[in-house]
């Protein structure tokens, strides 16, 4: 299988209508730009969300103003100019097939149409209609006809379909048809079987294919994806939390597939007029490669083929600020210490506030962390500490793991009232409800002090009653006078808080800490730094010294240590998305003048330290098993190599 340098994945949706298709395309200079980018690997559309071909297909129907074989010519100069081609076909939307036939369609159950007219979800398919077998056949007749690597098959979502031959199906599953959720899992298995069907049809012809399945929750199919590419537009709905929370996952789903990291050129799908600066751009693919995640920008097609050469500029740009770390990011594996746990993905991993904000936090302190998914392969032996935040389900197979970790003597950091219940022993507390009130405040002691004021401070979120069994009771929960809420006459809208309760706010046994109080939600809320202080004072009191401990390293610095044969890299990535109007962009590097930092490397010798790629030496002295590290001066992005032994 083809290994992604650096990619490039071109989006093009054309309407019926559209006169010009392929008018003015040149495979020649198209492919030759691609190359002038460096690029190895492109991603193409043979049939769009529009259910147009841009092949001679037998199957489904050619874009009616195309006059040749358009994805033929550019497969023919891929082939003969060594660039990977992956084939896309949009698996869950076709608007040409929907007209034709509005029996492959999805019926919504009644009340639930779930999408407008004026949008690419106008049709959506139904997966158990013949429209399988003819999405199949169109993937073995381009699988037959062009020397393609694989294929992308994008927007596989469940759409809820009610259909007879659905409602016959889920019938003899024991689904109950007139339930959303049924209907649902019911279309998620559907879903999974047609990528089985269409993996073995591919690998009839194509031996060891690209093969990814886009648009289910990462993981749902990983024995079928050949590959990952984490598809975000920041810009473009998917917001600046996003690529953090996937990068920090994906990379333990399947440790030994490549990665992408999908990004576009533009703001928005369908954004044909769209640049984005080259800071921007930099942000999110050094943010990848710090995370493992190969580079693939992505472009707007004009169907006529117009020659956009600045923004080939652009991509060339941006990835000539890429490549010279190439020596580093290509084969290195990211160091982590800590795992933040969920059960699994069934697309709510990036809609949950606690994870979101947990991933934040921990970024911001540089704690070396993956998010793991405890109903998945990859074991934990790794890990000194483990984060549960609030509101995750603890199943009985996440559950079962922690005990195994706890009994290896290792540490855990839980909130709320899912770790109160389902972890009473192991954390020495005993669950006793849920508290009413709006409004909750705590106060500190002891260790949890440092670097945080002595005063009652707020949390901005819930908090939950429990009793301590043989825990340590750390702090106390500092109760409100009263509720927020209007009591008939008056608004009680300021609530001051009261006194210190025997209502646990933080607990500790051995080393696992409990905290009655949502925290990670209270950062979510307010942004709040003493929420994120106390974190990392519970992190230092109960996990001894982590692989990375900053030092001054400001907030918005994001840093990754990773692995080579002999080396230890370490990336500093220094952007700020900032809020404008609707939506938040990056526009600037920012500079990085204070920068220290520990790295704890038990068993390691430190050779050398050094900036990549000058190789100028970087300030460092060596103290035991640690080794403190002066940053020098960057601004964006630095990468600093330790040559170890
Ligand atoms: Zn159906």
């Amino acid at each position: 299988m083809h290994t992604v340098k650096y990619g490039l994945f071109y989006d093009n949706h054309t309407h019926i209508n559209n006169p010009d298709v392929g008018k003015d395309f040149d495979a020649e200079y198209f492919t030759d730009q691609i190359k002038r980018c460096g690029v190895d690997y492109l991603g193409f559309h043979a049939r769009c969300n529009q259910g147009m071909a841009y092949y001679n297909t037998k199957i489904g129907t050619r874009h009616p103003s195309l006059t040749y074989d358009l994805f033929g010519k550019l497969a023919d100069a891929c082939k003969r100019k060594d660039i990977a081609l992956v084939a896309y076909l949009n698996g869950g939307l076709s608007v040409m097939e929907s007209v034709d036939h509005p029996e492959w369609c999805t019926l919504y159950m009644p009340g639930k149409e779930m999408h407008g007219k004026v949008t690419p979800y106008c049709y959506t398919m139904c997966y158990n209609s013949p429209y399988r077998d003819h999405l199949i056949a169109m993937i073995r007749e381009i699988a037959e006809n062009y020397p393609v690597n694989g294929f992308f098959i994008d927007c596989l979502q469940n759409f809820p379909c009610v259909c007879k031959r659905c409602v016959e199906s889920m019938k003899k599953q024991g689904f109950d048809w007139s339930k959303l959720d049924d209907v649902v899992e019911h279309t998620r298995l559907s879903v999974i079987r047609l990528c089985e069907d269409i993996s073995a049809e591919v690998r009839k012809i194509i031996p060891d294919p690209m093969l990814y399945f886009n648009s289910i929750p990462f993981g749902t199919v990983r024995d079928l994806d050949t590959f990952f590419d984490c598809e975000c537009l920041p810009t473009g709905g998917w917001g600046y939390e996003f690529l953090p929370t996937m990068a920090h996952c994906i990379r333990n789903i399947r440790p030994e597939k490549q990665v992408l990291n999908m990004t576009g050129r533009f703001y928005a799908w369908g954004d044909f007029g769209g640049l984005r600066g080259a800071n921007s751009l930099d942000y999110d693919m050094f943010y990848g490669l710090a995370h493992g995640m190969r580079p693939n920008l992505a472009g707007h097609f004009h169907p006529r083929g117009d020659k956009d050469e600045a923004v080939f500029d652009r991509l060339a740009e941006v990835y000539s600020h890429l490549r010279i770390y190439d020596d580093w990011h290509i084969g290195a594996k990211n160091l982590a210490d800590v795992a933040l746990l969920y059960p699994e993905h069934r697309l709510t991993l990036h809609q949950s506030k606690p994870i979101t904000s947990a991933v934040r936090m921990l970024d911001e302190l540089k704690v070396q962390f993956d998010l793991v998914f405890s109903e998945y392969e990859k074991e934990w032996d790794q890990y000194k500490l483990l984060i549960l935040p609030e509101e995750i389900t603890i199943t009985d197979r996440m559950k079962e793991r922690i005990r195994k970790h706890l009994a290896a003597g290792k540490a855990i950091i839980a909130c709320g009232k899912n770790a109160a219940e389902a972890l009473g022993d192991e954390l020495g507390i005993t669950y006793e409800g849920e508290l009413d009130e709006t409004t909750f405040y705590f106060t500190l002691s002891g260790a949890m002090t440092e670097n945080i004021e002595q005063m009652i401070h707020s949390l901005y979120a819930r908090a939950v009653k429990a009793k301590t069994t043989d825990a340590e009771f750390v702090a106390p929960l500092v109760r409100a006078y009263y509720k927020q809420e209007w009591n008939g006459i008056f608004a009680q809208y300021y609530i001051p808080p009261d006194k210190e309760t025997d209502i646990p706010f933080l607990t500790k046994k051995q080393n696992r800490i409990w905290c009655s109080g949502d925290i990670f939600s209270g950062y979510y809320q307010r942004g709040a730094l003493h929420l994120r202080t106390l974190l990392e004072n519970y992190i230092k009191t109960v996990s001894g010294p982590l692989l990375l401990e900053n030092i001054n390293l400001p907030g918005f610095v994001r840093v990754t240590v990773q692995e080579q044969p002999g080396r230890i890299n370490v990336n500093l990535i220094a952007y700020s998305p900032e809020r404008r109007g609707e939506t938040t962009v990056v526009e600037d590097a920012m500079a990085v003048i204070d920068g220290k930092f520990r790295l704890n490397l038990p068993g390691k010798n430190v050779k050398s330290v050094t900036l990549a790629p000058s190789g100028t030496s970087v300030e460092y002295s060596v103290n035991g098993d640690s080794v403190e590290i002066t940053a020098p001066v960057f601004k964006g992005f630095a990468l600093i190599s330790l040559e170890v032994e």
